[in-house]
């Protein structure tokens, strides 16, 4: 089967979670899938060359550790707010349930090249904040890369301006 055939049948559909009416897709089988996981984290990778991976809070930071590894570049978090010690530029937005506001450390993304990676696009809006984000802080996003895209929200079109989004799989 096709890589994203393998990583959809290790998605689990969890309805009603974290708000009713909300599908949550549930990465934890794949991680936990040695083969699933490592072929994820390869197919991840850049087009072009990176100096950082950028991983989302929380399950992107599993993704860009791994990928950044393979690689042999560095890695640099977007965190929740209220996490990082200082310096840091914060940003808040909205999501598709609630709001959220995300941060990111000063000091390291200056002139530097990097990937975003984070398992979901949704509505698109944390993919957004984060490029905002890392762009103030100094960095250029090259290319923003996802495990899955759930297409009925539109995070696509919503990112449309933005550098290239790659998703291994669309639901
Ligand atoms: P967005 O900002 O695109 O609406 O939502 C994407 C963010 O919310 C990502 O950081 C992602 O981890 C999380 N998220 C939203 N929906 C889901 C989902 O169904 N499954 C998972 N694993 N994460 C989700």
């Amino acid at each position: 089967p096709s890589l994203s055939a393998r990583i959809g049948a290790l998605l689990r559909d969890v309805p009603d979670f974290p708000q009713p009416g909300i599908l949550f897709k549930d990465i934890a089988p794949l991680l936990a899938d040695a083969d699933g996981f490592a072929a994820t984290v390869t197919a991840l990778g850049p087009t072009e060359p990176v100096d950082l991976v950028a991983g989302i809070e929380a399950r992107g930071f599993v993704l860009a550790g791994a990928l950044a590894h393979e690689l042999g570049c560095g890695l640099v978090p977007v965190r929740k707010a209220g996490k990082l010690p200082p310096p840091t530029v914060r940003r808040s937005y909205d999501l598709e349930y609630g709001s959220a506001e995300i941060e990111v450390p000063v000091g390291v993304l200056e002139g530097k090249r990097v990937l975003v990676v984070d398992d979901v696009l949704a509505t698109g809006g944390t993919l957004r904040a984060s490029v905002e984000l890392l762009a103030e802080a100094g960095a250029t996003v090259v290319e923003l890369a996802v495990i899955l895209e759930i297409a009925a929200l539109g995070g696509r079109a919503a990112l449309a301006d933005l550098p290239p989004l790659r998703a291994l799989v669309t639901a």
